[in-house]
């Protein structure tokens, strides 16, 4: 595609994301939604859909799913209906998936995203509860060649879908829509959106139209990706693929496409799988969905502070930059670490100094991600506290720093290890420098004594310099102006 074509375009794009709940047990019965068992172990009539088996809706599910939907922004609707969704998969044993309709559970969200134009609201159309599907297993058996096996653990999983607005309007756009969504749930503690376990799977709506015009294009659902970074290149395929169609004079057809990770583009699949006629009636065997007020307000109780708001906070509390607000707050467990550990030092904000001026560096210059560093959030603590109280100096912090890096031990054990060194504050070896360096220097004496108060600056340095680092710098400007007074 040319560059030219390219931006006569404008892509629409839209996200379904299925997010598995983390409760104990399934949606519809007793059995462990637990993910690794062996296949088959977390079973029932109720998962297996045996006739006249009875589904009974798990209280924790609907409540995680609430919360979810509240972090999102979304309004919950007091009243909402699962549906039959029926078609057929050898991995459905009923025949249809049990899931929301017409009446979800909760509409008219948002999540705001940071692009390079600034923040921009990605509307949510609806969150819903559902059950997960089986597995089928292509791979890994002797006669795997002629036959697929199916695994019904993952059967009756709980699930929500979270639909966005066809809001996005380009592949960044999208990568960081995900990673937004993906941290707010973790925050919750609603999932652990594991994508390799599937516990976070990602379909995408996308079309394109002519730029400025209203009405969208044919749109084309690319489905299979199993990764942030796959779903961007699979978008900025799709939509090149898309425009040059319409360049060469052709038509998008409505399809789903499978995205091929390796060769990296996307794939028609067989038409045969893609007459979707779902044919949904509301399900006979379960009672509306009443999340009353009452309710609502005892589950909007457990909302933790989310990472958008703790990041305005850390940033107006302990003088940090955004920047490292958005790396401190990466993760719910990594805030709370550099804020208790910020907490129990004397002085918070030192905490917070170093690790944006001493710990931050390090680690990108050693390639490292925060959670990987040597030092932990409560080391930074104790260094904080040894240069508060003046034991150690600045200059000896960032030498135990480096020889933590070096050693990939923690702070506290590398100062340990180095005999808890101290910084100087033998007076009488650093008077004699003073002394020294008054002799030798009269010009910058005699700037200091009519006036030029700044040149103390010039001292302080040729005495840590003397010292090798070691004066406590603190003591060292009382007893040079002391001495320069003279
Ligand atoms: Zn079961």
């Amino acid at each position: 595609m040319s560059v030219a074509a390219g931006s006569k375009y404008e892509p629409v794009i839209g996200l379904e994301v299925h997010v598995q709940l983390l409760t104990v047990s399934k949606i519809f019965c007793s059995c462990s939604a637990r993910f690794g068992a062996a296949p088959n172990t977390n079973v029932c009539p109720v998962c297996l859909g045996l006739p006249g088996a009875l589904p009974v809706l798990n209280r924790k599910a609907v409540e995680f799913a609430t919360l979810a939907a509240m972090a999102l922004n979304c309004r919950i609707n007091e009243i909402s209906i699962f549906a039959r969704k029926n078609y057929f998969y050898p991995d459905l044993p009923k025949g249809y998936q049990i899931s929301q309709y017409d009446k979800p559970l909760a509409e008219h969200g948002f999540i705001e995203i940071h692009t390079k134009a600034g923040a921009k609201k990605i509307g949510i159309t609806r969150v819903h509860l559902e059950e997960d599907a089986g597995k089928s297993l292509h791979e890994g058996f002797a006669d795997a060649g002629e036959k697929t096996a199916i695994d019904l653990n993952r059967s009756g999983v709980p699930l929500i879908e979270i639909v966005s607005d066809p809001d996005i309007s380009s592949p960044d756009e999208a990568h960081e829509y995900l990673t937004r969504l993906k941290e707010i749930i973790l925050y919750t503690g609603v999932s652990d959106c594991n994508m390799e376990e599937g516990s976070l799977r990602c379909d995408a709506n996308v079309s394109v139209r002519p730029r400025g015009q209203k009405e969208f294009g044919t749109k084309t659902e690319v489905k299979n990706v199993n990764s942030f970074r796959f779903i961007r290149e699979a978008l900025v395929y799709e939509i090149d693929r898309q425009i040059d169609v319409i360049e060469s004079g052709g038509k998008v057809t409505q399809e789903t496409r499978l995205y091929n990770s390796n060769e990296g583009r996307t794939y028609g699949m067989r038409s045969k799988e893609q007459a979707h006629d779902y044919r949904y009636f509301p399900e006979p065997d379960l009672l509306p969905l009443v999340v009353d007020e009452k309710w609502q307000a005892e589950i909007r109780k457990t909302m933790p502070e989310l990472p958008e708001a703790r990041r305005k906070r850390l940033v107006a509390e302990y003088g940090i930059t955004e920047y490292d607000a958005q790396v401190l707050t990466f993760s719910k467990s990594l805030a709370d670490q550099f804020e208790a550990a910020a907490k129990a030092a004397k002085n918070p904000k030192r905490v917070a100094n170093l690790v944006q001026s001493e710990l931050m560096g390090r680690l990108k210059a050693s390639g490292l991600e925060i959670e990987q560093s040597p030092i932990s959030m409560s080391g930074v603590a104790v260094s904080a506290d040894l240069v508060e109280s003046g034991a150690i100096s600045g200059k000896m912090l960032k030498d135990l720093y480096d020889l933590s890096f070096a050693r990939g031990k923690d702070f506290p054990a590398v100062y340990e290890d180095e005999g808890r060194p101290q910084q100087s504050t033998d007076t009488s070896a650093l008077e004699r420098i003073i002394d020294e360096l008054i002799a030798t220097n009269s010009k910058q004496v005699e700037q200091y004594r009519t006036g030029k108060k700044t040149v103390i600056g010039f001292f302080v340095g040729q005495v840590m310099k003397a010292s090798k680092g070691q004066a406590n710098p603190q003591l060292v400007n009382e007893l040079l102006a002391k001495k320069l007074e003279g």
